[in-house]
Order: C-alpha cells, then structure tokens, then sequence
C-alpha cells in the first residue's frame, strides 16, 4: 500500500554531525523538522579516525562529553627520518559514534523527527521519496548525506574529487599523547594517521581515489612497521574506510521544484583537501544551514545566497590553502617522486604551508576549528 505523503518546513537528509545539527537548529526554532539517515542506527558503522580540535567544545558540548582522551602534540613521520614534534596541538580523540547519537538527540528532543535505516532514493522537485516508500514534500531540503550526497547529484552539486581510506583499530602497546602522522611518496594524494583512543589506536591511510587498490597493501605494510617497533599489537578490532572530498568547496545551494536545497558538511565539500578534517566544518555548517533554513522560511529569498557567502567567508581561506598544496603535491607525483621537504611543505605541521605564497588566493578570515 502506498504511504500518504507528509509535508515538512524542512527535511534533512543524512544524519552525520552536519545534518544533526541541522535539524537540531530548524526545529528549535520552531519549524516541522524530519530527518532520515540510511544507516540503521546513528553514527554506526563509524567512518572516521575520531579527532577534533580542541576548540570543537565552542561549538557543541558533545565533544566533551564524548571524549575518550586528550591529545597535546603531533607527530610527523616523513619517510624513514627521524620524526618532527608539533607543540602544542590540541585536541581530543572522541567517541564518534556516541558523539553522532548525542548530537542525534539533542535533535530530537528539540522537536525533530528522526528516521533511522531509510534511505533517500528519490528526489523529485520538492517531493523526497525513501527505499521503503515513505514520500515527503519539503519547503527546504538540507542535504548533509556526505561525500557522494544523493541531494547534491539531483540538483548537479557534487564534489568531483575524492579521497578513498582504510583504517583499522588495534591495540595500542603503550599509551601515547600524540596524533601521528606518516607522510610517504607512496601514499599519493594523502597520509598515514595513528591516533590514539587510549589502550586503541586508529591506523590508517588515505590515497587518492585512483590508488585506491593499494590501501590495503599499503595499511599492512605500515601495520607491520609499527609491530615491529614494539608500539601496536597485531590484532585487528574494526576495519572501515570511506570517501574524503577533497575538491574544495562547492555551491552549496540551488532549488529542486518550489523547494531550496542547501547543502552542509561533506556534502558541501567543506573537508580539509590536506588533514582530512571535516567534523568542525560539518558541525558549525549544519548549524549555518539551519540559520539559512530559517531565514528563508521566514521570506529571506537571499537567505542561500548569504549562506554560500559566509561559508566562504569562514572556511575559504583555508580550504584554498589546503587546495593549492593538494594541487602543487599531486603535479609533483606526475612528473617524480616527491622529496621529504616537499612532502612537509604540504603538511600543516611545518612553517612552510604557511608561508605567503599559498595564501595569494586566500582572503578572508581564518577558521582556526579547521586550522587548529
Ligand atoms: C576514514 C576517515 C577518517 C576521518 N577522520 C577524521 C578525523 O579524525 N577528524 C575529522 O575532523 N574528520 C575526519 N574525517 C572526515 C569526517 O568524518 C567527515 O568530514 C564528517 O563525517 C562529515 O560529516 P557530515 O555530517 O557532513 O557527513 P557524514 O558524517 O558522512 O554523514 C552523512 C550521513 O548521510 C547518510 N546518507 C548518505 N546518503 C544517504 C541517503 N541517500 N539517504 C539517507 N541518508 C544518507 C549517511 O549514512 C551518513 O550517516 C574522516 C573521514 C574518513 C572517511
């Protein structure tokens, strides 16, 4: 039997940290808020090796409440060199999953209703139909469902670029303080992480969607190196990957019949092209995407438009810095192998990121949460 259509303010799709907070945010204020999420349960499986910046908890009390440890320094492995210490670098490994479900609750006890294991299949104008024929017609479609946002590629706003990862979970031999990181010639496009989540550690290695078949060689032969060092046991707890967007920002808004889609978080293209980071971005756009849900509602017509420019303005800078060294590193790999100095010239770590010439593009402010 086919089910009656529902009618909503607004309708989010994807229930990350970005469409959470989204619709926490639209049904505070007031407005029918309904949310759905394919997965069958929030946060799970968890795609993500669980660190945020220090100054997250501006942002949202869940990254206190959900941390699992502290984290002081970073460390930079290049190559087989003895390692580089950046201190101080603040921040904390959390729970995602239980990070995910608070934020998920705070949602729902704001008003919003909430689906779990129904996935967006179609979406016709302002009509959002669900794999298990649920249909809703919404004023505001925020699409937060990640990388390859479904929302995004109905109204032709996708990331072109991605990163593929794997990470697995292990024992932890020894606790440390540190986020590590591995940068090789090898792992074209991105980098090697062990993070630790106190007797755990989350090990794993991005690359650029093409290599993505050397993931697997590439994490065991790591995997085997830190064995060796006597730092990791070789049991492996939990194996997961997924998709980085590492494009840069996209327009994060159009319209799909009468209603306006706005796009948030990954969807957005709002991670990091270099570190890889993306729930402080996910997390305050979710919050603007609301404010932008809002505002249209209440007869803004310029309120997406506002949204793309303060978008910009928060996360542009960086987002171009971070674009510019991606760019600058992968021409490198065409033509030779990179050397560990333009290995660390493209890492957050070291003076030369930093430096003036990769800010010619950057204007703006500086988000430090994406920084940090
Ligand atoms: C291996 C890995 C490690 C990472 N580590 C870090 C890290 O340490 N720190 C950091 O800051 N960032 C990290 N990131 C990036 C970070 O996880 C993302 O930037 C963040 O999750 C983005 O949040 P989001 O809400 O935009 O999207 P997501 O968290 O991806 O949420 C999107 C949701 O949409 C749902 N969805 C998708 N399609 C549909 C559909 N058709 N219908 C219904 N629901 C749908 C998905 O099930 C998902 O729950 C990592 C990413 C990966 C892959």
């Amino acid at each position: 039997m086919t089910k009656p259509c529902q009618n909503y303010d607004v309708l989010v799709i994807g229930l990350g940290p970005a469409g959470a907070v989204a619709a926490a945010g639209a049904a505070a204020a007031g407005y029918k808020t309904i949310g759905f999420d394919g997965k069958s349960r929030a946060g799970y499986p968890v795609q993500c090796a669980e660190f945020v910046p220090s100054l997250l908890t501006n942002e949202t009390m869940a990254a206190y409440h959900q941390s699992q440890q502290l984290i002081d320094k970073m460390v930079t492995f290049v190559e087989d060199e003895l390692p580089d210490e950046k201190i101080p670098f603040s921040g904390r490994i959390i729970d995602r999953e239980k990070f995910d479900a608070e934020l998920c609750e705070i949602a729902s006890q704001s008003g919003a209703v909430l689906n779990f294991g129904k996935k967006l299949i179609r979406l016709d104008g302002n009509k959002a139909t669900f794999n298990d024929g649920t249909t809703v017609i919404a004023k505001i479609i925020i699409g937060a469902d990640g990388p390859h946002s479904f929302v995004g590629k109905a109204v032709g706003l996708t990331n072109e670029e991605t990163l593929e990862t794997r990470q697995i979970t292990i024992p932890l031999l020894g606790p440390i303080k540190s986020t590590d990181i591995y940068l090789s010639s090898k792992y074209i496009g991105g980098y090697g992480w062990l993070f630790p989540k106190n007797e755990t550690a989350n090990l794993g290695i991005g690359v650029v969607h093409e290599k993505r078949h050397l993931l697997k060689p590439l994490l065991d032969e790591l995997h085997a190196r830190l064995i060796s060092e006597g730092r990791v046991g070789g049991e492996i707890l939990y194996t997961t990957g997924g998709a980085i967007p590492v494009g840069g920002m996209i327009k994060p808004y159009a319209k799909s019949g009468d209603a306006t889609v706005i796009l948030a978080g990954d969807a957005a293209g709002l991670t990091n092209p270099i570190s890889g980071a993306g729930i402080p971005a996910a997390v305050v756009s979710g919050r603007m995407a609301a404010e932008a849900a809002i505002s249209l509602l209440q007869g803004n017509d310029d309120a997406a438009e506002e949204y793309e420019q303060e978008l910009q303005e928060l996360f542009g800078t960086s987002l171009k810095r971070a674009r510019a060294h991606y760019e600058k590193l992968m021409a490198i790999h065409k033509n030779e192998t990179p050397k560990p100095a333009q290995l660390r010239t493209a890492w957050i770590a070291y003076d030369e990121y930093w430096s003036e010439k990769f800010n010619n593009d950057a204007k703006g402010e500086t988000y430090d949460l994406l920084e940090a």
